[in-house]
């Protein structure tokens, strides 16, 4: 089968360049694959003329120089307009030809076997250079360099980088190596970077515009931060801590891994509305400023994700940046080790913190919502064409990756784990490496047999339901056929203590023995350190249903109940009624801030997601008086009331709770402790709004005078057209984002739709399912890589009606076309829905 294989590719490729035949859109593994056989040593020096006019067109010179294995005929990836392939010359001939495909194809004739220079003079595609004004950045993952300018647009085929910018004069630009030279005239400054250590298409990276730079200095490292923010003392109350997480968190890889950071410089660049939290440029790392700006008294979870943030962030720098993926289906390589090392990174800032159910509560609750779907992906996928990896990416990747390697590194031992990882990292260092490079690294130095482990939690979709069966003197675990090798513990009540023991699944069944002192008063709590992977249905105690008040104070035992409660309510084993007020008494027992976040947020979506509006309206007093208690109750310190208060204003419903939240907004009114900032009465408005009372547009209009900073005014009067009671208006936004122009950017699009399909607005909204799921396979082409997800998640999180269920099901079958990783995101943010409309 393999030889068989091989050959019918081998003429598959003769045949695809032999005959002159176009060259597949996109970069197909086949053309990775030929470039990387034969192209070698690239250096590329981009010059870019960035004209004051937001409008104007980019024009830019590439020049390309590169060593060639045999001459063949060569593509250059550039996927662009014909007409913006202005001038090209090879080894100083000129060579007249166009764009086909979003290649350029270079004819061998022109080429030598050996060393090559190609000079190619074109206008750049703005689309991944994301002007605004007077600023833009470009973002190029994961294939966009090719939409800027000619390149070989693969991730193995690293290459150093020389930028020149001309940029309007009072602008400052900020690329991946330090500047070298600066020139100024009238109008205009050039700006001369260095040459860059070796990096991939995807992490070449610049920004320019008029930003704020602050110089940050200490013995170990030299950052500037770039920023745009206009509220003079939010950023002074953050920049020394941002400047300290990037100084920490290289401290500790560089201690981790035995490897000093590995590039020339780090810089960081604070972006209004950056499509991602974070992208990790090589000396450059862009971030979405309100992630790394925090308002006044910050939550802890909020700190805590800025540090961890920054810490995957940096992690990057060796992980993906240093040693790079082959190909994009092992992204999701680079996203586990930078959430690992973050983990790793960010405890011990945090001493108070019980970071095992910061773990548990972060990476659990995310992996389940997809694994539990229809749409459930393996954490290893196949990717034929780069055009497709954007859909690669999910939460799978993020958090079922994370405690899959966890699970790991408990087989293995943190130290041998450690070890193979500083192997990895220096055998790999500035070339590329995937996880079957990492396994055979590892399996060397484990006795456990760690490639049929990687069979099942790496290239396996699905998360496993594991029956727990209690006799007189043991425990049975059975795991269903997607059954996982896993470890975790449980609690045995003996007498008034409860005694650890860790439960080692290896295969599909396991008994444990009791000792025969255990209580029968109390429940054996299963899954206490929240490890185990999976829906634990009990079969014969009862671990559904143990009231808030027998709770564990065991914090961690606790969270890894309330997740495995959550999953049991989906899958129909509790009522929505009765699990919305168990959630209620739990809350206002629960003394953890994190599992209290937690609990929130599935009191949310129990709220709006399985309760339907007769009963919404029936538990809203219940809803009201919960969440109030919680926000006013001053035994909790203010900073972890606030979520709760912030709760209250997306779900109450009753005109009392309403008006209450009208004069906050209008600060007549506010709540001891909890400071209300610019982006919360932003919130509170829209929410206002989206409630149809009856002054509303004026409040939206009173909000939009407030608004002093301009890049939030912008966001404001786009996002605000989907809060009007307006039907025509709201409808007029809609009709708007059919036009791709009119989905950026995207964060003020997702914003919007949440909105327009506001629970409280499906009556109207749910005429609009079709037209935003037609629109699906034009997002998966023209916008964002998370894009797509993000848009169905906005779009259906406010129905839970039969009828919606219908339509969306309805549409899935007469779609068949639709590519299989897009069917799975749908089919992942359609899951509640077609649970809520299940259960009815
Ligand atoms: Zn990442």
């Amino acid at each position: 089968m393999k030889r068989k294989s091989t050959l019918f590719a081998l003429i598959g490729l003769l045949f695809l360049f032999a005959c002159k035949e176009k060259v597949e859109y996109g970069v197909s593994q086949q053309l990775a694959n030929l470039r990387k056989q034969n192209v070698s040593n690239i250096e590329y020096s981009i010059y870019l003329d960035i004209p004051e006019s937001e409008t104007a067109a980019i024009p830019g010179r590439v020049e390309l120089t590169f060593e060639l294995a045999e001459r063949i005929n060569l593509p250059i990836d550039f996927r662009n307009a014909d007409s913006c392939l202005l001038n090209i010359s090879v080894n100083y001939r000129q060579l007249r030809t166009r764009i086909e495909n979003g290649h350029i194809v270079i004819p061998k004739g022109y080429l030598y076997k050996g060393q090559n220079k190609i000079s190619i003079d074109f206008l750049a595609g703005k689309t991944s250079l994301n002007r605004k004004g007077d600023y833009l950045f470009s973002l190029l993952v994961p294939d966009r360099a090719s939409t800027v300018f000619p390149c070989f647009d693969q991730p193995n085929l690293k290459a150093s980088f020389n930028l020149t910018l001309q940029t309007p004069q009072n602008w400052i630009a900020v690329g991946n190596a330090p500047l070298i030279n600066k020139m100024e005239t009238d109008t205009t400054t050039l700006w001369i970077f260095d040459k860059t250590y070796p990096i991939s298409t995807y992490l070449f990276a610049f920004a320019a515009g008029r930003f704020q730079a602050i110089d940050c200095v200490s013995d170990s490292l030299k950052m500037t931060i770039y920023h745009r923010e206009t509220d003079a003392q939010k950023v002074a109350r953050n920049i020394k801590k941002v400047f300290e997480l990037h100084q920490s968190a290289i401290k500790w890889l560089e201690d981790y891994t035995r490897i000093n950071y590995p590039f020339q410089k780090l810089d960081v660049v604070l972006i209004p509305d950056f499509p991602y939290s974070g992208m990790e440029h090589p000396g450059a790392i862009f971030y979405r400023d309100s992630r790394i700006l925090l308002d006044e008294n910050p939550s802890v979870t909020q700190q805590l994700s800025q540090a961890n943030l920054i810490a995957h962030e940096v992690s990057h720098q060796w992980f993906g940046n240093l040693v790079t993926m082959k190909w994009f289906n092992d992204v999701w390589l680079k996203e586990v080790f930078a959430g690992l090392m973050a983990d790793k990174i960010v405890n011990p800032q945090y001493p108070k913190l019980n970071h095992q159910l910061s773990f548990v509560l972060s990476h659990y609750p995310r992996a389940y919502s997809v694994d539990r779907t229809g749409g459930a992906n393996p954490i290893r996928q196949n990717l034929d064409n780069l055009l497709l990896a954007g859909t690669l990416y999910g939460d799978i990747i993020y958090h079922k990756a994370p405690i899959a390697l966890q699970q790991l590194e408990l087989m293995m031992g943190s130290e041998k784990f450690r070890e193979g990882l500083n192997i990895y990292l220096k055998k790999f260092a500035y070339d590329n490496a995937g996880w079957s490079e990492l396994i055979d690294i590892f399996d060397k130095l484990s006795s456990d047999d760690i490639k049929s482990w990687s069979k099942r939690w790496i290239d396996t979709p699905g998360m496993p339901a594991i029956n727990v069966n209690l006799t007189n003197d043991k425990l049975i675990f059975t795991q269903t056929d997607s059954w996982l090798p896993m470890q975790f513990d449980i609690m045995l009540p003996i007498k008034t203590e409860y005694q650890t023991l860790t439960v080692k699944l290896t295969g599909k069944t396991c008994e444990i023995p009791l000792p025969n002192n255990v209580s029968t008063q109390k429940n054996i709590i299963v899954n206490s350190n929240g490890l185990g992977y999976g829906l634990y249905v009990a079969e014969n105690h009862n671990l559904t249903l143990i009231q808030p008040d027998e709770l564990t104070s065991n914090d961690l035992a606790r969270a890894s109940f309330f997740i495995n409660l959550h999953e049991l309510f989906l899958n129909h084993f509790i009522d929505s009624d009765t699990y919305f007020r168990y959630l209620a008494n739990a809350l206002t027992r629960e003394k953890d801030s994190q599992i209290r976040n937690y609990l929130l947020n599935n009191l949310e979506t129990a709220w709006w997601q399985f309760l339907d509006r007769t009963n919404r309206i029936i538990l809203s007093q219940t809803l009201e008086e919960t969440l109030s208690g919680l926000f006013k109750n001053q035994k909790i310190p203010a900073d972890e009331r606030k979520p709760a208060f912030l709760t209250y204003c997306r779900t109450i419903i009753s005109p009392e709770a309403t008006e209450f939240m009208q004069k906050i907004w209008a600060k007549e009114a506010q709540v001891k402790g909890i400071t209300i900032s610019e982006n919360d009465y932003i919130d509170l408005s829209l929410q206002l709004a989206v409630r149809d009372i009856h002054d509303a547009d004026s409040i939206l209009q009173v909000q939009e005078e407030r608004i002093q900073n301009a890049d939030r005014l912008a966001k404001f009067r786009f996002v605000k057209r989907a809060a009007t009671p307006d039907e025509a208006l709201r409808d007029d936004f809609f009709h708007s984002l059919l036009d791709a122009q009119n989905r950026r950017p995207e964060p003020w699009v997702a914003e919007g739709l949440r909105l327009f399909f506001h629970p409280l607005r499906a009556s109207h909204s749910i005429h609009y399912l079709n037209a935003a799921l037609d629109l699906l396979p034009e997002i998966q082409q023209t916008n964002d890589i998370f894009f797509p997800k993000i848009w169905l998640d906005a779009v259906l999180y406010g129905h839970n009606s039969t009828e919606a269920s219908r339509i969306v099901a309805r549409w899935i079958k007469e779609h068949p076309q639709v590519s299989p990783n897009l069917k799975g995101k749908l089919l992942q943010s359609a899951d509640p829905l077609f649970r809520a409309a299940g259960s009815k």
